[in-house]
């Protein structure tokens, strides 16, 4: 006989995350575009490191991440000491609202913010609220409008998940200075593929004029006393099964972080094989301008398919459909060839379907299912 002890509130309000899905029935050879992982996978310079860091698994990893937190810092030119890693981005989100959100406070993020943004918030028992968008992009000055005396935390994706859109920095910096009862977080998973192909051309972001490439935030996070920035190496890195990711702000933040982080949050093989990740910068130039030709090659191919999309500054585009049974049928259509989507009625997009840049036979194969299946719709008077 058991008795239910309920848990803390806000818990139960969680909806259960689910992933993108990566089985089609039937079928062995299923291409998966669900998840936004990188096509070329990691660098083999991570494996190598992660091969031989599987000798020493008897051995306790370093709590400070030093190794790790240093070759970030080199390569980003950041302090290492205002660096904190954790278990993917994720859990850098989860340690930002257990530490600084709870009962009777508020976690802001946008109408098709990351699902994470309210399930953190939710289990650390703050409230989530989301501000509306603008044509599907973050929306500063409906951000300011929803924020309250309450708001502890505003979580900004830019480039946003899945819409693909980011703003500018100065945009951002006008939300950090209009809240500052909160911290500003610059969610920058898919800061790397900022940009990327010709300078204004698809995919270039609103800063593109200038010189400099797109730093996730992180010189805001430098100076002002209230915005963090997340990254994580699930995107470009090609280790999303390592799980590893990373925070840069304020050292007092960081000084808050550090002490709900668990000492051996991240394992021996995941700090080498990121170490290795970060300083390989020729899989990083790689991936990135051939994500940027291929995003700019899809995008078209859609588009002449009769199916738009909005400019895409990450790794994926976010198809848009006339309604939300074409985006449900043209799904169907694409798992019958053994191509599996992100469908996206968990963000508000129910009429959109977003699919990963693969490498190029991938997307050559996806539009031509796409275009088959626009094909037989408008066949059909559809
Ligand atoms: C994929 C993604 C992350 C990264 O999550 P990890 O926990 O680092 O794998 C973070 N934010 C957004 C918006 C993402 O899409």
């Amino acid at each position: 006989m058991t008795q239910t002890i309920p848990p803390q509130p806000g818990i139960m309000e969680i909806a259960l995350y689910e992933a993108g899905s990566s089985h089609v029935a039937g079928r062995s050879d299923a291409l998966k575009l669900s998840s936004n992982e990188n096509p070329f996978g990691p660098s083999p310079k991570a494996k190598e490191a992660v091969t031989r860091a599987i000798h020493s698994m008897h051995r306790y990893p370093p709590t400070d991440h030093a190794a790790l937190r240093e070759a970030i810092g080199e390569v980003h030119g950041l302090d290492p000491d205002r660096i904190i890693c954790g278990v993917g981005s994720d859990e850098i989100i989860h340690f930002l609202c257990q530490a600084y959100a709870g009962p009777g406070t508020e976690v802001l993020f946008t109408e098709h913010g990351f699902l994470m943004y309210a399930i953190s918030a939710r289990a650390a028992g703050a409230r989530p609220v989301q501000a509306p968008e603008r044509d599907r992009t973050t929306d500063v000055d409906r951000l300011i409008a929803a924020a309250t005396p309450a708001t502890r935390l505003i979580f900004v994706a830019n480039p946003n998940n899945p819409t693909g859109t980011m703003v500018g920095l100065a945009e951002l910096d006008r939300l950090a200075r209009a809240v500052p009862q909160a911290i500003l977080v610059i969610d920058a998973a898919y800061a790397e593929y900022v940009g990327g192909g010709d300078q204004g051309g698809p995919g270039a972001h609103p800063d593109a004029a200038g010189e400099a490439p797109y730093d996730g935030g992180a010189a805001l996070a430098t100076d002002r006393p209230n915005v963090f920035m997340t990254r994580t190496f699930s995107k470009i890195y090609g280790l999303g099964g390592l799980r590893v990711g990373w925070g840069y702000g304020p050292r007092e933040i960081i000084d808050v972080l550090n002490r709900i982080r668990g000492p051996f949050n991240l394992s021996g093989p995941a700090l080498d094989g990121a170490v290795a990740a970060v300083r390989d910068r020729a899989h990083v130039d790689r991936s990135r301008s051939e994500n940027a030709r291929l995003r700019a090659w899809l995008a078209e191919a859609l588009a002449a398919h009769g199916v738009p999309s909005d400019t895409s500054c990450a790794n994926f585009v976010l198809a848009r459909f006339a309604g939300p049974e074409i985006a449900e049928a043209c799904d169907a259509a694409l798992k019958d060839e053994g191509i599996i989507v992100r469908r996206v009625v968990a963000y508000g997009l129910p009429h959109c379907l977003r699919i990963t840049i693969g490498d190029e036979a991938s997307c050559r194969r996806v539009a031509h299912v796409i275009g088959r299946f626009m094909a037989g719709r408008s066949g059909q008077g559809a």
